[in-house]
């Protein structure tokens, strides 16, 4: 846990880090798994301790104490059914986070496709400022801790009515800044007493934060790794992402290919076109020569504007162009053209514009 976290809440805690908090006050250790079951059961799912009728009533209280419950309040849901719902969240504090569901595309996945993607915040704001990023935009405000990761799934499930079977964490916030909680949180939705999602189903997308790419490379889940590339000389990187003068591509290509080595798993880099910045055919040469030498799948995501950033997305045909220099190369390379994000594209967008209007 975080050690400066004041309080313990219960969607923060493992079913280990229950079971001593439940012997400690003398109670049975069967008791943690019946509070896991009433908080993460499918039929169950409680919102508040009084809801655990098989615990006596004493017991429910005194745990409400040390261990409250802080189901975020839903502000509000945008979106259709078929297509990418935004939920804006409203946290104990009155921070606002956003978390995104986007059901399969049909055209990537097929018909009959039933996966369901949560994108998943693990900040409020962001410290690492990119430049073409809203989320970065108003600076960094907190952490979330592990409960408020957490129910971003839970949420998502309750709202939609669908189970999530694929999670992203690519969301506001650098989750490798976060990287404690972000653990806690991931065994919590990895756990079969918790959310039970594979660690395969995951996918945390860093910035390049290498001492933690390293860190989560000596872990055993099996979590799959995007890196924000964006650049792939370190003149365009560090000219769009500042974290890129701490930690210069080929550090970042190190600690790639020890994770992938590791692992034994193919790493995902992402790369948002724009404009005049980061689109020469030089660079999407370099960066064929950089995924060819750790086997790596490229994203390729057109710019998406946020207002008050000068930038654009180059036309189609620049885009299939540095598509199909990487592809020539025998790259394995996509272009990511996603419903949903027309309306406050990239995740941050929607809770400045709703907090700007809510004057929050
Ligand atoms: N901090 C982590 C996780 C956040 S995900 C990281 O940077 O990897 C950040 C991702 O959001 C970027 O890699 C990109 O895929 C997307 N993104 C951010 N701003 C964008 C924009 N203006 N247009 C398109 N995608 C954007
Ligand atoms: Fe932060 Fe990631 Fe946005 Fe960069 S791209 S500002 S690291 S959220």
């Amino acid at each position: 846990m975080n050690a400066s976290e004041p309080v313990l809440p219960l969607h923060s805690l493992t079913l280990v880090d229950l079971e001593e908090s439940l012997t400690a006050v003398g109670q049975p250790f069967y008791r943690a798994k019946q509070v896991m079951e009433w908080a993460y059961g499918r039929e169950k799912r409680v919102e508040s301790w009084d809801a655990m009728s098989n615990l006596p009533a004493a017991l429910r209280s005194s745990l409400e104490e040390v261990h409250p419950i802080r189901i975020p309040e839903v502000v509000t849901v945008s979106g259709s059914k078929d297509t990418t719902r935004k939920l804006l969240l409203r946290l104990h504090d009155g921070e606002l986070i956003e978390t995104v569901l986007i059901p399969a595309s049909p055209a990537l996945y097929g018909e009959e496709s039933d996966r369901r993607t949560l994108c998943v915040s693990s900040q409020v704001g962001c410290a690492y400022g990119c430049k073409f990023c809203a989320s970065g935009l108003d600076g960094w405000k907190r952490h979330l801790s592990a409960d408020e990761i957490v129910s971003q799934v839970l949420l998502a499930e309750k709202v939609s009515g669908e189970r999530i079977n694929n999670l992203v964490f690519m969301g506001m916030g650098e989750p490798m800044a976060n990287y404690q909680n972000w653990l806690q949180a991931v065994s919590i939705l990895n756990a079969p007493w918790g959310v039970g999602l594979g660690a395969r189903k995951m996918t945390v997308s860093t910035s390049g934060l290498v001492p933690r790419i390293r860190d989560l490379a000596d872990q055993p889940l099996q979590i799959r790794l995007a890196i924000s590339l964006h650049g792939a000389s370190d003149e365009v990187r560090s000219q769009i992402m500042p974290v890129n003068k701490k930690h210069p591509v080929a550090e970042l290509m190190e600690a790639c290919s020890y994770y992938s080595d590791r692992k034994k798993q193919m790493i995902t880099f992402e790369y948002i076109l724009i404009e005049g910045v980061n689109d020469a055919p030089s660079e999407a040469r370099l960066l064929a020569d950089r995924a060819r030498g750790l086997r790596a799948k490229i994203n390729l995501i057109p710019y998406n504007t946020v207002e008050g950033l000068p930038w654009r997305r180059p036309s189609e045909a620049a885009q299939e162009e540095f598509l199909s220099i990487l592809q020539n190369r025998g790259i394995a390379a996509t272009i990511r053209r996603e419903k949903g994000h027309d309306i406050d594209a990239a995740c941050g967008q929607l809770r400045r514009r709703i907090a700007t209007s809510l004057q929050v």
